[in-house]
C-alpha cells in the first residue's frame, strides 16, 4: 500500500523537546504553498504518479495551521498528479486549532482520520513543554471530534517525562481513555540537542528521567491501555483492532512512500535495491529550488541493506518478520549463530518465533531496540540457513 506524505513546515511556537523542521515565519506561508505545488507538479506523466496511492498523511509542523483554500490547493495538485484511490488521509492537528467548523472542511476536503497532538492534560506538563495549546483546549478539542462523529482519530501522549511522576501519567491516560480514542500513539520524551530541553540539559538545569522510571512508565501505559482495548502493535503504537494506522504500517513493511515539503523523506522499492531520498530541511533553501531540485540527500539501498532494516523495522512491531519474506524479498537467511540466539531469547520470553516468523513479546518491544542490535550483529555477513 503506497503512501504520500506532506509536510506542513510551521507552527505557532517551539515545543521545547521538539526536533523535528519546522519554522514560526507565517509569512512565508504563500511561497511555501506554490513551491509545495510545483513539487508536486513535478511528479506529472512520470513512473510515480502511474502508481495507485492508498494513504494520505499531512504532517508537520502543524497542518491545521493550513486554511480551506490552501487545503484545497494541497489536494487539487495531488489529485491532478497522482493516481489515488486513498483508504486513509490522516491530518495532525493541534488542539488550539479545532472547531466543529474546522474539523467539517477537513472532513470534506477528504480527511478520514485526525491526529490529535494532546501530550499531556497536565497544565505544568503542558508548560515544560512549551506546548501552544492547554489542558481545557486538549479536552474541547476531543470532545469535539466526538460530537462531529469524525470518521477517525488518535491521539499522542507524552510519557517519560522528567517532570512527571506515575500518578501524572496515569491520570493523563484516564483522561484520554474517557474519550474512547480507536488509536494513541505514546512516546517516550526523548532530549535532543539543539532544542530548549537539550540547551537546558547542557547547562545542567535538566536531568532526563531515569531509564527505570521510563521503563515502569511503559508498562504503566501497556496495562491501562490493553485493559481499555488498545493493544500495542509497535512500539509507540496503541489500537483497537482494525484500527491501526495504515500509513505508517507502510513505512514498517517497506512500501513505497514520497514525501513533499522541506525535510520530507521519500522511499521507492526496486527490484533488488531501493532508493532513498530526504528533502531539504531548510525553508528558504526549499523555496529556492529549481523544478526537480527539491532533495538534499539520495542513497540506493543494497538488499542486504534493506533486509537489515526491514529486520528492524518489523521487529518493532507485534506483526514481526517473516523469515520466508526475508529470504524471497532480501536474499536475507538468518545465520545459525542468529537461531541460536533466538532460542535464548524464547526462554527469556522476549522473542515469540514460529518456523515461519519471529516477534518480540510484549516485554520484549520494551527493548526492542536493544535485541535488534543484538540479533544484527550475530549475522555474518554470508549466506547461511539454519534450523527455526
Ligand atoms: S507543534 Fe509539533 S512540530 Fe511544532 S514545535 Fe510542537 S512538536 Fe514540533
Amino acid at each position: 500500500m503506497a503512501g504520500l506524505y506532506i509536510h506542513i513546515p510551521f507552527c505557532k511556537q517551539a515545543c521545547s523537546y521538539c526536533d523535528f523542521y519546522f519554522s514560526t515565519r507565517q509569512q512565508l506561508r504563500t511561497p511555501f504553498l506554490e513551491t509545495l505545488v510545483k513539487e508536486i507538479r513535478s511528479y506529472q506523466d512520470t513512473e510515480l504518479s502511474e502508481i495507485v496511492w492508498q494513504t494520505l498523511y499531512l504532517g508537520g509542523g502543524t497542518p491545521s495551521l493550513l486554511s480551506e483554500r490552501e487545503l484545497t490547493l494541497i489536494f487539487d495538485a495531488v489529485h491532478d498528479v497522482f493516481r489515488t484511490d486513498f483508504r486513509e488521509v490522516t491530518m495532525e492537528l493541534n488542539p488550539d486549532d479545532v472547531t466543529a467548523e474546522y474539523l467539517n472542511t477537513i472532513r470534506d476536503a477528504g480527511v478520514n482520520r485526525a491526529s490529535m497532538g494532546v501530550q499531556s492534560f497536565q497544565p505544568e506538563l503542558l508548560r515544560f513543554m512549551h506546548r501552544a495549546h492547554t489542558a481545557e483546549e486538549a479536552f474541547t478539542a476531543l470532545q469535539t471530534l466526538r460530537e462531529t462523529g469524525f470518521p477517525s482519530y488518535t491521539a499522542d501522549l507524552i510519557y517519560g517525562n522528567p517532570q512527571q511522576d506515575l500518578k501524572m501519567l496515569e491520570k493523563d491516560i484516564s483522561e484520554m481513555l474517557r474519550f474512547a480514542p480507536p488509536h494513541i500513539s505514546a512516546y517516550s520524551l526523548t532530549i535532543e540537542p539543539g532544542t530548549r530541553l537539550g540547551k537546558q540539559l547542557e547547562l545542567g538545569r535538566l536531568s532526563p528521567a531515569d531509564d527505570e522510571i521510563v521503563a515502569r512508565h511503559h508498562s504503566l501505559l501497556r496495562a491501562l491501555l490493553g485493559d481499555a482495548g488498545l493493544s500495542q502493535y509497535e512500539v509507540s503504537n496503541y489500537a483497537i483492532p482494525g484500527k491501526e494506522a495504515l500509513h505508517n504500517s507502510n513505512y514498517w513493511r517497506h512500501e513505497p512512500y514520497l514525501g513533499f515539503g522541506p525535510s520530507a523523506h521519500s522511499f521507492i522499492p526496486h527490484q533488488n535495491h531501493a532508493k532513498r531520498w530526504k528533502n531539504r530541511s531548510d525553508l528558504k533553501a526549499y523555496l529556492s529550488s529549481e523544478q526537480g531540485a527539491f532533495q538534499e540527500e539520495a542513497e540506493t539501498l543494497d538488499l542486504h541493506t534493506l533486509a537489515e532494516e526491514r529486520l528492524m523495522l518489523g521487529m518493532r512491531t507485534r506483526e514481526g518478520v517473516s523469515l520466508s519474506e526475508l529470504s524471497s524479498a532480501y536474499d536475507y537467511h538468518l545465520a545459525e549463530e542468529q537461531f541460536e540466539w533466538i532460542r535464548e531469547q524464547k526462554r527469556k520470553r522476549m522473542i515469540e518465533s514460529d518456523p515461519d516468523r519471529i516477534t518480540c513479546t510484549a516485554d520484549g518491544l520494551l527493548i526492542a531496540d536493544y535485541l535488534i542490535v543484538e540479533l544484527l550483529s550475530r549475522h555474518s555477513g554470508e549466506k547461511k540457513r539454519g534450523s527455526g
